[in-house]
């Protein structure tokens, strides 16, 4: 069965790293497609600056037309804090054979045992990690033993199984971050070029970041 990679974010905005990232990955470990799904109430950090609904027109656009790439708004249909382990239930309910592959940072891998029933994600999908500027893979501590009973290097074994693996893979290196597009833009500076043209374009109509950043009070209207 086509295997799926889930790829969850804040996305505050969507930028190329995300992109990026996500496409390579799409093509390098065959997946059939890469779901964007944006999440409602993020439980280990600030809440979002722009909107539900903005966060989700900014993914629609950055990722329309392009083969392979879903949205998917469930997190954003829930009220409360949205686990990913929720997420993955519900999908492992909708597509009970396919291989599904979460698809992380490793920021985001390395905070991982503090995720809600973090243990229960590797039973529903792989986990697929992205290298990221600045961050290294854990040998010690329960990740690293986790690494080291459910790491692979084979990308077949993503397809092999549903779920369970844990596979680390290198994409272009680019050092964007959301928080600093939005303090670029709190600044009064352009983020052009580090993210479409349609995401810049919904960021300049709705002021949605124009008072991020340090200066953001001294701008005041
Ligand atoms: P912020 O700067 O606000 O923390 P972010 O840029 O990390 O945001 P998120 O929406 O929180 O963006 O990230 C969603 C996922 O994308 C996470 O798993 C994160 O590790 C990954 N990611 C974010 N930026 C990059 C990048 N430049 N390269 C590879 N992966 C990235």
């Amino acid at each position: 069965m086509s295997s799926m990679g889930i790829f969850g974010g804040t996305f505050d905005p969507v930028h190329y790293g995300h992109l990026r990232s996500a496409f390579e990955m799409l093509q390098a470990l065959r997946f059939a497609e890469v779901r964007f799904m944006p999440c409602g109430t993020p439980p280990h950090r600030d809440p979002p600056v722009a909107s539900a609904a903005l966060r989700l027109q900014m993914v629609c656009d950055a990722t329309a037309g392009e083969e392979g790439f879903v949205v998917d708004d469930r997190e954003l249909q829930r009220t409360g804090p949205s686990y990913s382990v929720d997420t993955l239930s519900e999908l492992r309910a909708e597509f009970a054979d396919r291989p599904l592959a979460l698809m992380i940072g490793m920021d985001a891998f390395l905070g991982l045992p503090k995720w809600h029933h973090w243990r229960e994600i590797l039973t529903l999908a792989h986990v697929v990690v992205a290298h990221r500027p600045g961050w290294r893979a854990p040998d010690l501590g329960p990740l690293g033993e986790l690494l080291a009973e459910r790491g692979t290097h084979r990308i077949d074994d993503l397809h092999a199984t549903d779920a369970g693996r844990i596979f680390i893979h290198d994409v272009t290196q680019l050092e964007i971050s959301s928080s600093e597009i939005r303090e670029l833009v709190g600044a009064g500076r352009s983020p052009r070029f580090l993210l479409p043209d349609s995401v810049h374009n919904v960021i300049q109509q709705s002021g949605c970041y124009a008072r991020c950043g340090e200066h953001s009070t001294s701008t005041g209207d």
